[in-house]
């Protein structure tokens, strides 16, 4: 078959098209064959009358690809998983490209929940990802952060790499993979935290998408191994300042989703509304929840509330500033002996986002890591580049996954990410 310009399903109209894609499902009456055939953006019918081709049908299996020449005919098709039920392609060649052996796990679901259960469905992710629901996922988490660039690049944020090999901790020592560096013992960054500081100082407004790596032994469903960040720093900004721009730029991201995201939308039956915005001091946070019942006392994490905190407030960012001191990183402002000026984000039952304003002092840096039983020698570089002329700077970090998870209300993060790495995963 000559090699025509392809179009996806989704922009099939009518008269002669050229398609490429897998074998979703197989109907063979006597006198006519059917195909329906799925790319990456939906699935058409193809009808086969030609007795010729009838051959080549009977080798066809489910998901194998194969390349399809034909007309686009009005039609009124019944099979519900269609993207057009007004279209069907009369088929006048099929070509073979590569034909599938006995599948391991189902692409087509049958029923409206995916019955494979999530281990062996991650065993077999190339495969998994082809179910709609699943395409689904990840076609709106690269919208998330096409719209993330979108809104930061738009404002004059220069998009920076930091690296991913470190020589010390960025959050406390506990949490770092190793990794042999030539003769001298390195780690995988955890965080782009202290290097996005060290650009931001010079460069002001600064964006990143990284992988960041913890070796947490913890096995939730809110905790991956490895997961990847959406961050930024800003220079002469407070935490508040910070924080609005998460507000307009979580804002941005769901409003982009919605308008761009409609059919995968539809297909994990998710309907996203903007999310209004609530600021609460920690202390307040605890006055609330004590309010409603809940045992907490002033000092404690918030984790194991943050579902009931954010059902008390529906579709909402949760804000939660002003933090003690002692809850947050060495690296965070002290407003005062007390309070710091760092911060969570809650939406959709869980935390999304930890920012804040950010140590721009060297003696109140040293301070701060002596207290957190730190050693300053280890974070030699990164104390003395504040001794050249450095602005008060504040950021944040969200989780790409967990983002992934709240807004589309997945209930294991590994659901959010293509190929986890946890405490037992690491193949495929
Ligand atoms: P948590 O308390 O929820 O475990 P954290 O406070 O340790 O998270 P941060 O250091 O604040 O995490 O990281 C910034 C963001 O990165 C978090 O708000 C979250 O969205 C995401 N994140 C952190 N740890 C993980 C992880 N292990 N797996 C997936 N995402 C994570
Ligand atoms: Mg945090």
């Amino acid at each position: 078959m000559k090699k025509e310009k392809r179009i996806y399903i989704d922009k099939i109209k009518k008269g002669p098209v050229f398609l490429q894609g897998w074998v979703h499902e197989l109907r063979d009456l006597a006198k006519v064959k059917f195909i329906l055939l799925r790319d990456v953006k939906g699935i058409v019918q193809c009808v086969v009358k030609n007795k010729k081709l009838f051959k080549k049908f009977s080798d066809l299996t489910l998901e194998t690809v194969i390349s399809i020449k034909g007309q686009s005919k009005t039609a009124s098709v019944k099979s519900p998983e269609v993207t057009n039920h007004k279209i069907e392609i009369e088929v006048k060649n099929i070509e073979l490209i590569n034909k599938a052996e006995q599948l391991p796990i189902l692409v087509v679901e049958k029923d409206k929940t995916i019955k494979t259960d999530l281990s062996k469905r991650l065993d077999w992710r190339s495969l998994d990802l082809r179910k709609k629901k699943i395409n689904a996922i990840f076609l709106i988490q690269s919208e998330i952060i096409r719209a993330f660039r979108e809104f930061f690049s738009k404002q004059e944020f220069i998009e920076i790499q930091t690296p991913c090999i470190i020589a010390s901790a960025s959050e406390g020592g506990t949490e770092l993979f190793p990794v042999q560096y030539f003769e001298k013992k390195a780690f995988l960054a955890q965080s782009p935290q202290l290097y996005k500081q060290l650009i931001a100082i010079s460069l002001e407004k600064v964006f990143c998408t990284v992988p960041v790596w913890r070796a947490e032994k913890h096995n939730t469903t809110r905790h991956l191994n490895e997961s990847r960040q959406m961050d930024i720093e800003v220079a002469f900004a407070d935490d508040f300042d910070v924080m609005k721009y998460l507000e307009d730029c979580v804002q941005f991201i769901i409003s982009n989703i919605i308008k761009n995201c409609k059919r995968e939308l539809a297909i994990l039956d998710v309907k996203l509304k903007l999310p209004k915005s609530k600021y609460f001091s920690y202390d307040e946070s605890i006055k609330i929840l004590k309010k409603n019942k809940i045992k907490i006392d002033y000092g404690e994490d918030l984790a194991a509330n943050e579902k009931r905190f954010c059902e008390m407030f529906p579709n909402t960012l949760i804000f939660i500033h002003s933090f003690p001191n002692n809850m947050k990183p060495f690296y965070i402002w002290p407003k005062d002996g007390k309070i710091s000026a760092g911060f969570d984000v809650l939406y959709g039952g869980i935390e999304i986002s930890s920012g804040g304003q950010r140590i721009h002092i060297p003696e109140i840096l040293i301070q701060r890591l002596k207290e957190n039983k730190l050693n300053p020698k280890n974070f030699k570089h990164y104390i003395d580049a504040f001794r050249y002329g450095a602005p008060y700077h504040s950021g944040w970090s969200i989780g790409l996954e967990r983002f992934t998870m709240a807004l589309l209300g997945l209930d294991n993060i590994r659901e959010g990410c293509m190929f986890p790495r946890d405490r037992d995963r690491l193949t495929p």
